[in-house]
């Protein structure tokens, strides 16, 4: 078979004048659009491709990561974890999630709504927006999304059967083990950190207590096996206006730990808040963040305890069935489920937090802050933080632990 083409700016309108789904929102002219590629993060193509009537997003996977090149071959097969699992939280939250509009297997290529006049919320938290429904959406997107696909919601044969078909995603989930649990806390190849930190990294390098618990965190996520995770939920993968939040970049999917979604999400909006000093220090604005993290917790757990309690009433096959258990028997169960979640996120964040100061990715909130020795301080704050909630995650009883925990280590 004929090795699919390598896509990009140039011969990408061709291919997509090729699909039904899109020339009947283009049109057929594709001599008239214009195409922009957008991508930003390290992964894939993207592009904006419009025509005077209407704009679409279409996100190319190579056979490799696009900013290193064909050094480092990544399976294309991405792309179809990415349009399942996108599908699949479009079901179940069609208002959280880009609409697809067409799938090419064969030239890996996804083609979505555009989500135009959505910021990046990595960006929004930047620039110091405020977004006051971010909390309850983010909420309630984890909900439905993590509740859904787990057992608490699905049949056990159903539950098995999705599992199954994410299972194939194996080697994104290799990369992440690599990159998160076990990369930064040794001198691993690409890893890089602001030369300030040079101290505190050997420290990390020789803290065993750290490597014991990022070991912990790693067999929970091979191996917790409880809803269909995003498994990339950072603040890149989140865009944002004042009243919406959408889901973007779902490729890493698989069954996992739900505290590795709930836990990026957290971890990414601490970096957020540590990084405040270096884009103005407004300090109403880091407590915001505080506040929303607050708030995406409590969301979570209130719609969560809603949808047990409305499943089990749907038939024996719930776990919670109501001919065994009374409501208050199965929030009782759902609380000790969800103590478990939190400990884990808190877990999941730290880790996510120390990898992007000292590991192979960084992040923009740090990243754009000038004066060295100031992202420094805020780096250092990010690894204090990271180092408590890895080491010490099973103490957090409540998410104010984890913000009081965040204000304790102001540097
Ligand atoms: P990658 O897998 O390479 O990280 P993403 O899915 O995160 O790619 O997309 C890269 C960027 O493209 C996003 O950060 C965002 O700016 C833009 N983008 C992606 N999907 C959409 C969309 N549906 N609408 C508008 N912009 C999008
Ligand atoms: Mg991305």
């Amino acid at each position: 078979m004929r090795k699919p083409d390598i896509l990009t700016v140039r011969n990408i309108a061709e291919k997509l004048a090729t699909r039904d789904a899109v020339t009947a929102l283009l049109g057929p002219d594709h001599g008239s659009w214009t195409v922009t590629e957008i991508s930003d993060g390290n992964m894939n193509a993207v592009f904006r491709v419009a025509s005077a009537q209407q704009s679409i997003i279409a996100k190319y996977a190579p056979p490799y990561i696009r900013v290193i090149g064909e050094s480092w071959p990544f399976p294309s097969s991405r792309i179809a974890f990415e349009q399942a699992a996108l599908a699949e939280y479009h079901r179940i939250c069609p208002d959280m999630v880009p609409a697809i509009i067409d799938y090419d297997a064969d030239a890996a290529l996804l083609v979505m709504e555009d989500l135009a006049g959505f910021t990046v919320l990595r960006r929004a938290l930047i620039e110091g927006m405020t977004l006051p429904r971010l909390a309850e959406q983010a909420g309630q997107y984890l909900a439905q999304t993590l509740f859904h696909t787990s057992d608490l919601a699905l049949p056990t044969i159903e539950k098995k059967q999705l599992l199954e078909r994410f299972s194939g995603n194996a080697e994104l989930c290799a990369t992440t083990e690599t990159v998160i649990f076990t990369g930064p806390y040794w001198s691993a190849p690409l890893n890089k950190w602001n030369p300030l930190l040079d101290d505190m990294v050997s420290a990390i390098h020789q803290d065993r207590e750290w490597h014991q618990a990022a070991a912990d965190l790693n067999e929970i996520f091979r191996t917790r096996t409880q809803s269909l995770i995003h498994g990339d939920l950072h603040t890149g993968s989140i865009m944002v206006t004042p009243d919406a939040t959408r889901v973007i970049d779902a490729e890493w999917a698989f069954h996992g730990p739900m505290g590795f979604d709930i836990g990026a999400l957290i971890g990414n909006l601490l970096i957020a808040f540590c990084a405040v000093p270096g884009h103005g220090d407004n300090r109403d604005y880091a407590d915001w963040i505080l506040q929303t993290i607050d708030g995406i917790w409590q969301h979570f757990a209130e719609v969560f305890r809603q949808l047990v309690l409305t499943r089990r009433h749907d038939g024996d096959d719930a776990l919670l069935t109501a001919r065994l258990f009374d409501d208050r028997a199965a929030l009782a169960f759902t609380d000790r489920y969800l103590a478990q979640v939190l400990t884990d996120s808190a877990g999941f964040a730290g880790a996510k937090m120390t990898r992007r100061v000292i590991g192979i990715s960084h992040v923009e909130d740090l990243e754009e802050i000038a004066d060295p020795a100031l992202r420094a301080r805020c780096e250092r704050h990010v690894l204090t933080i990271a180092r408590d909630l890895v080491v010490a995650r099973n103490t957090i009883r409540s998410i104010s632990d984890i913000t009081t925990l965040a204000q304790r280590h102001q540097p």
